[in-house]
């Protein structure tokens, strides 16, 4: 049962894991994720129905991340914690 529940958990897109990644990024402990059109600073957010997205805080850039991404980062996150 709590199984089930923590991997229902860690199917969710979590703004949380996103934002600590852009941190993480800034400090130059995982590889950082730059605006495609300025190499602008990126933000995250999540819009009226949670969804989380990244912004440019120096031009119109805005994109939603895919579950695809996530992983991705949250796999960076958990090669530091592993000492990677
Ligand atoms: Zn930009």
């Amino acid at each position: 049962m709590v199984k089930q529940i923590s991997k229902k958990l860690g199917d969710k897109l979590r703004v949380q894991v996103v934002s600590k990644y852009l941190a993480f990024a800034q400090e130059g402990l995982v590889p950082e994720i730059n605006c495609p059109l300025d190499q602008g600073l990126l933000m995250c957010n999540v819009d009226n129905e949670d969804k989380i997205y990244l912004y440019c805080l120096s031009c119109e850039y805005k994109n939603f991340i895919g579950i695809d991404f996530y992983k991705k980062i949250k796999q960076n996150l958990e090669g530091i914690k592993n000492g990677k």
